[in-house]
């Protein structure tokens, strides 16, 4: 007997059948021998909906009540798999986020877990029972309805399975796996087997959605065995062939199978780019422009400062689009007459391609060969930043998907 968690996003239970074939998975499963918690997301397009009815309500609505609202979506998707599962006979069990309790901080929209209380899953558990919890949420110290960041049900169900030491930590999906890159921009994309934990951090931490990169952070934390498989296949096909389908995330180095030099390719579309001209050149000018932006909670990711002339310098760093109109905000009305600078130029509209694999620590000219590759389809490189294993690069958002795809073949990812 093993003790399982499951999680299905958003398309898995897209559905009232999804939703049944959800319960019938499950109860596979369970029947199996093994202790079983599910963690479901919203259905699909639920959790869009809901913050669409508060935009068009406000402009700018209240992150707590933004939570509140948001957090409807997966307390609907438990109680049904529950009514599913009791359907076919099984003794289920839903719970929210704040009955557990996960407790998280109070950062709203993008709260932490910082902690999960077992003793009622553990007791249900040993009594029998499947439970379900959902995904996405939790409470904070006072009691207010807290949510993960979008697509945090993928950290809720890692962390749960660390909180109650579970075997294994299996992320149902609407794809079979983690692909070289995503499969629906490249279509001869090919699956890995296994992905290693580093590897599988950058490509979350990149852009690739397939996994929120907290859950990354979790399972490599705590060690915990993740998987991401598909909640599309017949839910009677055999548990042995089930278990070992997917993409595993791998902890031991040694133990890569796929021996390129890249694993992978992962972009964001959503990056936006600020640049502040003419900043007196003397020591804290970083801090002085970026502390203010971290203060609201905006997270920067590159960063160039140019050599000065006559003491003076540039100063450009890219934050999510999501946070451009507050960033630029911040840095007009704030920063610029403060120290002085001449001018704050912008651009929403650019985007970030990386190529990410641990093969890279081994291998000189990956860098040549992506700069290479990019001039060849005429793609202009804005800035570059790079670490032992990935290289990024920003660019104009219309030549995304191209440069996606040509990397993707420059470096040999496509399917045999
Ligand atoms: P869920 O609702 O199950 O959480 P998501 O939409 O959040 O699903 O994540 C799955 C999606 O991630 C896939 O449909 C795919 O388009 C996208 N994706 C992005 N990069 C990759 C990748 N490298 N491998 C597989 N899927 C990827
Ligand atoms: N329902 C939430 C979202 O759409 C969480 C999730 O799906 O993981 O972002
Ligand atoms: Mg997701």
């Amino acid at each position: 007997m093993a003790l399982i968690v499951h999680k299905y996003g958003g398309t898995s239970m897209g559905s009232t059948e999804r939703i049944k074939n959800v319960a019938r998975r499950v109860a596979k499963w369970h029947d199996a021998g093994h202790q079983i918690v599910v963690v479901p997301s919203a259905m699909s397009g639920e959790t869009n909906r809901l913050l669409g009815l508060a935009k068009e309500i406000s402009g700018q609505p209240d992150p707590r009540e933004i939570d509140m609202l948001a957090s409807t979506g997966e307390q609907a998707s438990v109680a049904l798999l529950a009514i599913a599962l009791q359907s076919i006979g099984k003794d289920a069990v839903s719970y929210t986020g704040w009955q557990v309790p996960i407790v998280t901080d109070s950062a709203y929209t993008k709260a932490r877990i910082q902690s999960i209380d077992d003793a009622k899953v553990k007791k249900d558990l040993n009594a029998g029972r499947i439970v379900i919890i959902t995904g996405f949420q939790g409470m904070d110290d006072a009691g207010n309805i807290t949510t993960l960041g979008r697509g945090g049900s993928d950290t809720s169900a890692v962390a749960v399975a660390a909180a109650l030491k579970a075997d294994e930590c299996l992320i149902y999906t609407d794809v079979d796996g983690v692909y070289t890159t995503d499969p629906r921009v490249v279509s001869d994309a090919r699956r890995l087997k296994t992905v290693t934990f580093e590897e599988m951090l950058e490509m979350a931490s990149l852009g690739s959605k397939v996994l929120q990169i907290r859950s990354v952070e979790f399972a490599g934390n705590y060690r915990m065995p993740t998987r991401v498989l598909s909640s599309l296949t017949d839910p009677m096909i055999p548990l042995e062939e089930e278990a070992q389908s997917g993409t595993l995330i791998s902890f031991e180095e040694d133990t890569h199978m796929e021996q390129a030099t890249i694993t992978g390719i992962a972009f964001s579309r959503d990056e936006a780019k600020i640049t502040i001209r003419g900043v007196p050149d003397k020591p804290g000018i970083a801090f002085q422009i970026l502390g203010p932006v971290a203060e609201a909670n905006v997270e920067v990711d590159m960063i160039i400062q140019n050599i000065s002339v006559d003491g003076k310098t540039d100063f450009t760093f890219t934050v999510p689009r999501g946070d451009y109109d507050k960033s630029m905000k911040i840095i007009d009305d704030g920063v610029k007459p403060s120290l002085g600078a001449s001018d704050v130029v912008g651009d929403n509209k650019v985007s970030k391609v990386s190529v990410v694999g641990v093969g890279m620590r081994s291998h000189v000219g990956i860098a040549s060969q992506m700069f290479r590759t990019l001039s060849e389809e005429g793609i202009n490189i804005q800035m570059i930043s790079t670490s032992e294993i990935k290289i990024s690069v920003l660019i104009d958002e219309k030549y995304m998907e191209l440069a996606v795809r040509a990397l993707h073949k420059a470096f040999g990812l496509e399917k045999d």
